[in-house]
C-alpha cells in the first residue's frame, strides 16, 4: 500500500521491515482530562490504518502508550504536569485523575469501535526502562545537567537534529516560546525533571542524580516503543503537532541511543479537528465529547462515518449540522443492509460477478492510496445504489469493506431488522399478503392501491422477483 511519509514528505509504498509483521506505535493520550472529539478523529484514523494492514494480511503489533506523568503544561519543559494540573481542577489524586480519564478514553474508543491495542503501556510503570535510556544517552556524551532542574539532552551532539521537521539547529530559537535557564540551546530539551523546592509532586521517583525526580516527556515514547518493537520498526503515528517536538525529540533520544541506527521507517501524522477554525483541545475548552453526541441523540457509529468523510490529513470543521447528515447517511446505509438482508439469506455467493470485482477493487485501491476513505466511501455509496448486483452479492461486499470501515455495518443491520419485524404489526402483513397474492395475479392497480395503504403506515416497499422487500421508512424521512 502507499502511505504518506512525513519524513520523506512524500507519499511511499510501505515495505515492512521484516514483512509480514508490523510494528505499529501511536501516541496515546495525557490522561488528565476527558478525551474529546479531536481526539477520538486520531485514533478512529489510527484504527483504520491498523484494519487496512490486517486487512492486506500483515500481522500487526500495536502497541499505545498512556501518558501519566511528565507532559508538562508548555512543550518548552516549563510549566505544571498536566496531571498535577488536572488533579487540583477535579480535587482527586493524580492517581485516581489517570485512572477515571484512561477508563473513559477506553470507554469512547470502545464506542467508537476502534480495536484496542495489543499492548498498553503506562509511562509510571515503565520508570525504569526510561532511566536506563538516559543513562544509556549520558554514558554516550548527550546529556549535561541544569541544576535545580533537570538533565537535558544536548541536541548540537547530534547532527541530524529535527530532520522530521526540517529544523535548522541555528534557525531555532525564533521557535522556542519559553527560555529554560542554562539551556546549551533552544532545542535543548529535558530528559529528566528535578522536583522543585516546595513542589510536593504526588509522582516522584529517587534517581541518581536527584532524590525526588520524573521523567520528561519524550523519553517514555521512545523508551516503551522500543521495548515492546525493538529499536527499529515500522509506522509511529500522531497528530501533526507532534512534528517538531515531542516526535523530532523521540527521534533524537532513539537514535543517539542505538547509535543511529532508523528508529522509525514511516511517519503518519493527522491533521486536526477543529471547531470554528480552532484546534479542539483541553486547554481551550471547546471541546465535545462522545457523551455530547450520545446525549444528543447521535450514534457513535455516524461519527465515524463524518470522520471517514475527510482524508486524514486535511483538516476538519466539527459541525452539530454536519453530524446530523452523518446520521442520516448511517441510517440509510443500516437500512438498506436490513432490507437486503431479508433477500439474501437463501442465496451464498461463491463467484463475484464482474461488476462485483470491479467494485471490490476499486475499494481497496482507494484505501492502499494513502488510505483515500473519502473515495473509498463513494465505493460503498456505489454498491448500496447499484441496479445489477444480487443482494447477497452486495451484503457480502459491504461486510468485506466494513472491515477496515469499522461501522458495525453486519450487527447494527441485524438489529435494525429485529427492530423492524417488531414494528411489522399484522395490519401491515395482512396488507401485505395481500398484495402478493395481487402482484401473482398480475392486478398491478390493486398492487399499486395495496402499496400506498403500507407506505401511509411508514413503509416502504421494493419489489424484487419473487418477493416484496418491506422495511420501516428512515428516521427524517417519513412525512
Ligand atoms: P494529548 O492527549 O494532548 O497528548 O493528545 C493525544 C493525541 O491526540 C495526539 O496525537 C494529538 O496530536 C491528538 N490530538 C489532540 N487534539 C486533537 C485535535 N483537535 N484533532 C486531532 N488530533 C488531536
Ligand atoms: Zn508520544
Amino acid at each position: 500500500m502507499k502511505l504518506y511519509n512525513t519524513l520523506s514528505r512524500k507519499i511511499e509504498e510501505f515495505v515492512p521491515i521484516n514483512s509480514p509483521y508490523v510494528g505499529l506505535y501511536a501516541c496515546g493520550v495525557t490522561v488528565y482530562d476527558y478525551v474529546h472529539l479531536g481526539h477520538l478523529r486520531k485514533y478512529t484514523m489510527d484504527d483504520v490504518l491498523i484494519r487496512v494492514l490486517r486487512h492486506a494480511g500483515y500481522q500487526v503489533e500495536f502497541v499505545q502508550n498512556i501518558t501519566d506523568v511528565g507532559h508538562l503544561a508548555s512543550d518548552a519543559d516549563t510549566g505544571e504536569d498536566k496531571l498535577e494540573k488536572g488533579a487540583k481542577k477535579y480535587g482527586q489524586t493524580v492517581w485516581d485523575i489517570a485512572k477515571k480519564f484512561e477508563d473513559y478514553f477506553f470507554y469512547s474508543m470502545d464506542l467508537m469501535n476502534n480495536l484496542r491495542p495489543d499492548v498498553s503501556c503506562r509511562a509510571t510503570e515503565h520508570i525504569k526502562e526510561q532511566l536506563q535510556m538516559v543513562l544509556e544517552l549520558e554514558k554516550k556524551g548527550f546529556t549535561y545537567e541544569i541544576k535545580g532542574d533537570g538533565i537535558y539532552f544536548d541536541t548540537s551532539k547530534l547532527p541530524d537534529y529535527g530532520k522530521l521537521a526540517r529544523l535548522k539547529l541555528d534557525q531555532q530559537k525564533e521557535g522556542v516560546r519559553v527560555e529554560t535557564k542554562g539551556k546549551r540551546n533552544p532545542s535543548d530539551f529535558a530528559l529528566w525533571k528535578f522536583e522543585r523546592e516546595n513542589e510536593n509532586r504526588a509522582m516522584s521517583w529517587p534517581s541518581p542524580w536527584a532524590e525526588k525526580r520524573f521523567p520528561g516527556w519524550h523519553i517514555e515514547c521512545s523508551a516503551m516503543s522500543m521495548k515492546y518493537l525493538g529499536e527499529s520498526f515500522d509506522i509511529h503515528t500522531g497528530g501533526i503537532d507532534h512534528i517538531p517536538v515531542h516526535h523530532t525529540n523521540e527521534i533524537a533520544q532513539a537514535e543517539a541511543a542505538t547509535g543511529k541506527k532508523p528508529f522509525v521507517k514511516h511517519w503518519v501524522h493527522h491533521n486536526f479537528l477543529r471547531v470554528n477554525s480552532e484546534k479542539m483541545s483541553k486547554s481551550l475548552g471547546n471541546f465535545f465529547t462522545i457523551d455530547d453526541v450520545l446525549e444528543r441523540g447521535f450514534e457513535p457509529m455516524a461519527l465515524r462515518l463524518l470522520f471517514l468523510m475527510t482524508h486524514y490529513r486535511s483538516e476538519m470543521n466539527f459541525t452539530w449540522e454536519a453530524l446530523e447528515g452523518a446520521q442520516k447517511a448511517y441510517d440509510k446505509l443500516i437500512t438498506h443492509i436490513s432490507n437486503l438482508k431479508d433477500t439474501a439469506q437463501s442465496s451464498k455467493i461463491d463467484q463475484l460477478s464482474v461488476e462485483a470485482l470491479r467494485l471490490q477493487n476499486e475499494f481497496c485501491e482507494a484505501m492502499d492510496n494513502d488510505l483515500a476513505t473519502p473515495e473509498s466511501l463513494a465505493t460503498m455509496w456505489e454498491v448500496v445504489e447499484a441496479k445489477n448486483l444480487e443482494p447477497a452479492e452486495k451484503l457480502q461486499l459491504l461486510f468485506d469493506f466494513d472491515q477496515v470501515l469499522g461501522l458495525d455495518l453486519e450487527e447494527a443491520g441485524m438489529r435494525k431488522k429485529e427492530e423492524d419485524e417488531v414494528k411489522l404489526t399484522s395490519e401491515v402483513q395482512e396488507l401485505l399478503d395481500q398484495r402478493q397474492a395481487a402482484r401473482e395475479a398480475r392486478d398491478y392497480e390493486l398492487a399499486d392501491s395495496l402499496r400506498s395503504q403500507i407506505e401511509v403506515l411508514g413503509f416502504s416497499i421494493e419489489d424484487h422477483k419473487k418477493q416484496q422487500i418491506i422495511s420501516a421508512v428512515p428516521r427524517g424521512v417519513r412525512r
